[in-house]
């Protein structure tokens, strides 16, 4: 089945005020490419103005805390993501599952927050190299869908989003046969933990997405769409893979 395409930016801990003049050029190409979805996930401190700028571009956050409110310092809900009109939320992105320790049943709890605040969780799985070199991807990346996505997950309000840690920030990328095979993965284990909603969930290739690779990569069977790091922090690098997509 062939699925609307989402192309999000992750823009991680980078950018300031100054950072929002990319928007425009953004906005306007996912303006003129109609029969997908483009997103930007800035960090918290940019989302309120990100809107304000452009209000035509879903904008999302990069984390959110499993709880609705209280005494959690520092921390932000996904009930306050959705004040501020934001529309998705990255959870259990490799860097917050190795830099804080975050589990399975950690993405679980915030990916449940996320659907209950009524925004869509982008849910990213994926293995190191040293799983890959050891034969052990599929089994990993199938354990973390098990352990992560949330039963009440659905087509409008989860994304996953495939991210071999090892091609991340690297400029490698895995073959496509290799792409191919782990979104085949992918999907199936959506089939077995959501029924009918399975199919239609969308899943995002992400690792090194480059303008000079995304038509290869997007036309991958499974790939629904890419999650951008690096070259979404310019318009430059992100218009071109919202073109090659479209
Ligand atoms: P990258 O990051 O595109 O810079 O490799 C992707 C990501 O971590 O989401």
């Amino acid at each position: 089945m062939a699925l609307r395409k989402l192309v999000a930016g992750n823009w991680k801990m980078n950018g300031t005020r100054a950072a929002l003049a990319e928007l425009g050029a953004i906005a306007d190409a996912a303006a003129g490419a109609p029969s997908l979805d483009v997103a930007i996930c800035p960090p918290f401190t940019l989302i309120d103005a990100a809107i304000a700028q452009a209000p035509s571009l879903p904008i999302g956050a990069q984390d959110c805390h499993h709880a609705e409110k209280g005494a959690h310092t520092g921390c932000i809900s996904a009930t306050m993501i959705a004040d501020l009109g934001a529309t998705y939320v990255i959870v259990g992105h490799s860097e917050r599952r190795a830099d804080q320790s975050e589990t399975d049943a950690d993405v679980q709890t915030k990916a449940w927050a996320v659907l209950a605040a009524g925004l869509t969780a982008i849910l990213c799985v994926g293995e190191t190299e040293a799983e890959r070199d050891a034969g052990k991807a599929g089994m990993v990346v199938s354990g973390q869908m098990q352990g992560s996505v949330p039963p009440a997950g659905t087509a409008d309000n989860l994304v996953i989003a495939y991210e071999p840690v090892w091609a991340i920030g690297t400029g490698r990328t895995p073959s496509v046969r290799d792409v191919a095979e782990m979104h085949g993965l992918i999907r199936a284990k959506l089939d077995e933990l959501l029924g009918e909603e399975g199919p239609r969930v969308r899943i995002l290739y992400g690792g090194s997405v480059k303008p000079d690779n995304a038509a290869e990569l997007m036309a991958v069977p499974n790939v629904d769409g890419a999650l951008v790091g690096g070259a979404s922090l310019t318009a430059a690098l992100f218009v071109p893979i919202i073109e090659a997509t479209a």
